[in-house]
């Protein structure tokens, strides 16, 4: 029997693992891939938009080789915070259920088995399911809504889908290693949330033409060696290699909603949550980290959200100890 079961190794529940550990609570933190799974996903050549000491868990130092650490960095650190704190971490080992008893206490079943516990904090994030664009061809090899690195890319003609962070850092970075990029965007310009230091590098380029764009457009049918696309002209078909969507991504609403998490009724299908104590609407079920945000993904990241695992175990201690 656990005081406190923390679904996600990512940075924010490692962070809740530290303070469970300080506070002597019986835990354990399990997860469905490698530590930090998300992190582990980013492109390779990522660097955080964060600060090193923006990203630090458990007071230990981030030293990086710049202020601002890549994701090899980044894998160092929590890989090293983990063991530091002799962190009790359960790998490649997907959470499938969780069901609360009328005795309060939770039974959590998980691809490798089961365990009680008095306590969970769900600290899924957001990274695991992509925004589909259904649009017949979405299901072929060529399309991506995960981006790994430039190389394969060169001489390939490519679709970057998106006008967010993510989608810009992909068209910039496989326009320099020799792609022949275009950009097909819902919006009518490149998004105001991204990175203020790359804007002028990507509107530059759009502007030049270097790279191609379609605003206020969007993919109709993707197929082997072309896309139709919507465009205010009317419709248009280009050559195509590649698709890469950078749609954005959400959390898990299904497996939330199984747990008997519910959703405020606005735009971004928020959790309910007590935001003093990170208490969801079911009594000792604790939500951390960007998961909180619902649909509203760039509200909540680790440099913001690393606190909540301090409240949550100020609070949770007090009931389980
Ligand atoms: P995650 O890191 O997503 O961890 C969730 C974990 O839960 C994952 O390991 C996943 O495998 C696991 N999981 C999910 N479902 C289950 C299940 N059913 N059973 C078991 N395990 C499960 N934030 C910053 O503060 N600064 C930055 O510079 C920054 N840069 C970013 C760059 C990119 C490209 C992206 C995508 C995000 C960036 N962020 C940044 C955001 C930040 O990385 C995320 O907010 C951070 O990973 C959130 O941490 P988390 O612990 O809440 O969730």
């Amino acid at each position: 029997m656990y005081d406190v079961l923390i679904i996600g190794a990512g940075p924010i529940g490692l962070a809740c693992g530290i303070e469970a550990k300080k506070a002597g609570l019986e835990y354990v933190i399990i997860d469905k891939g490698c530590l930090v799974n998300s992190v582990f996903n980013y492109p390779l050549g990522m660097t955080f938009f964060s600060t090193s000491e923006k990203l630090e868990i458990g007071g230990v130092p981030f030293v990086s080789h710049l202020n601002k650490p890549n994701r090899f960095e980044a894998l160092e650190y929590y890989r090293r915070v983990t063991m530091n704190y002799e962190l009790n971490v359960k790998l490649y080992e997907e959470v499938k259920t969780t069901v609360k008893g009328e005795d309060g206490i939770f039974t959590i079943t998980t691809a490798k088995g089961t365990y009680t516990s008095k306590a969970i904090i769900l600290a899924t994030g957001f990274y695991d399911i992509p925004y589909l664009m259904n649009v017949p061809g979405e299901d072929l090899p060529k399309v991506m809504h995960y981006y790994k690195e430039p190389h394969p890319y060169i001489g390939q003609k490519i679709i970057v889908v998106g006008a967010a962070n993510s989608a810009v850092d992909v068209a910039l970075e496989t326009y320099r290693k020799g792609a022949d990029v275009t950009m097909v965007v819902r919006e009518s310009g490149i998004l105001d949330t991204v990175k203020y230091w790359v804007r002028p590098d990507i509107e530059n380029r759009i502007a030049e033409k270097s790279i191609k764009s379609y605003f206020n457009s969007q993919i109709t049918e993707i197929r082997p060696y072309e896309v139709d696309i919507m465009t205010p002209d009317g419709p248009k078909t280009l050559e195509n290699d590649y698709v890469m969507a950078m749609t954005g991504y959400k959390p898990n609403f299904s497996f939330m909603e199984a747990m008997g998490i519910e959703f405020q009724d606005d735009q971004f299908n928020t959790p309910k949550y007590n935001d003093q104590t990170q208490e969801s609407n079911v009594e000792n079920i604790y939500l951390a980290g960007v998961v909180c945000g619902g649909l509203k993904t760039n509200k909540w990241f680790i440099e913001n959200s690393r606190v909540h695992a301090e409240v949550i175990i100020d609070d949770l201690a007090k009931k389980v100890k």
